[in-house]
């Protein structure tokens, strides 16, 4: 399904790259709220951000305050002027956010990986113009995301937009949530008109990781940002780890660079024959190693052998990991690269011992 969009068209806010909403990850109390909308606000941040039903991986956490923050989230609007966003769950939810006059609602990660729930909040907002951004569903899977956008944009939302806030892994490494860059890459890709914020916070879950996290999410093209902006971090209710001052984050927008997206210079394009050219010798290389690896297939049908040689698997990935951060590669990444390798090679040898 093709996605019928419109400019997301927010009133007051300049339509220039980064598109930024910032605020705290929950609204604690009407002062909390204040005091970080209006330092915010001063440093000239014109969309703010704060979560008033919070989704809980646990009960007994913080769960927002409800229908009772909605009053601060109102006054905002009128002492700074800023736009507001909340993330609404529920049906309930919608209405009493657009009620208390909310400018635009976001769809969380937990939500939008579920499409009865979507669905429902799409028939909520039908005959409704709000702008909607949907997290990505919280596993990898960008079908679901843009099966979420569609149910929406077939309710009629047209001001769409997506926020990239990474992907839940069993195995934490740095980051809170893998960044798995390519799924907002290819979204782009397949629905070039929809807006992409980068969510660096909820990736990181650390606030040292926020500037990187936002200098790659302009990098490699996306709109905006939606950054958790705090007037007491280490106070926080929810996500303090991850959350930065109102000064902290005007000085990490200060220092991002915004590289122009489209470079048509004859240098670019000499780079992208080299590339190519490198590229062709990938393929070929790969598959003069999918030869030997159906010979050896071969063998071990001969030879009554198993497919899959654990400690032989461990080998490599053990040792081109290590080869590859010598050159400068992202550990994980060769490891990737391997696994996806070796499942192919497996693919093939399990095709010739059948045969
Ligand atoms: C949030 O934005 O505070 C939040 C709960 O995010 P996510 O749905 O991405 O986990
Ligand atoms: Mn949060």
């Amino acid at each position: 399904m093709e996605l019928e969009l419109q400019p997301l068209n927010l009133a007051g806010v300049e339509d220039k790259r980064p598109l930024v909403i910032a605020g705290p990850c929950s609204a604690e109390t009407e002062e909390q709220v204040m005091d970080t909308a209006r330092q915010l606000a001063e440093s000239g941040i014109k969309i703010f951000r704060a979560g008033v039903w919070k989704p809980r991986t646990k009960p007994g956490g913080f769960e927002g305050n409800g229908l009772a923050a909605l009053p601060w989230m109102k006054r905002v609007k009128e002492e700074t002027g800023m736009l507001t966003a909340t993330e609404v769950a529920t049906p309930k939810h919608i209405e009493a956010a657009l009620e208390a006059g909310i400018d635009i609602l976001w769809i969380g990660a937990r939500t939008s990986a579920n499409p009865f729930a979507v669905q429902e909040l799409a028939d909520a907002l039908k005959g409704v113009d709000v702008p909607v951004l949907v997290k990505n569903p919280v596993n990898p899977d960008l079908e679901l995301w843009i099966g979420a956008l569609e149910r929406l944009n077939g309710a009629g939302i047209k001001r769409l937009g997506a926020i990239h806030r990474g992907f839940s892994s069993y195995d934490k490494k740095i980051y809170r949530n893998l960044p798995m860059w390519q799924i907002p890459i290819e979204l782009r890709r397949r629905v070039p008109n929809l807006p992409i914020i980068c969510d660096p916070s909820h990736i990181g879950g650390r606030r040292d990781l926020i500037a990187s996290l936002c200098q790659q999410a302009m990098d490699l093209g996306m709109d905006g940002l939606i950054v958790e902006s705090h007037c007491n971090p280490d106070c926080a209710w929810s996500d303090a780890k991850q959350q930065v001052t109102p000064d902290i984050l005007e000085y990490i927008l200060s220092l991002l660079v915004i590289r122009e997206e489209i470079q048509t210079t004859e240098n670019i394009s000499a780079l992208r024959k080299q590339i190519d050219l490198i590229d062709d010798q990938l393929i070929e290389l790969l598959a003069k190693r999918m030869r030997i690896s159906r010979e050896i297939g071969q063998y071990k049908k001969e030879h009554g052998m198993t497919i899959v040689q654990t400690s032989r698997y461990g080998e490599i990935l053990d040792k081109r990991s290590a080869q590859g951060s010598l050159c400068g590669i992202d550990q994980v990444c060769v490891r990737q690269i391997f696994e996806a390798i070796h499942e192919e090679s497996v693919r093939q040898q399990i095709e010739i011992i059948n045969k």
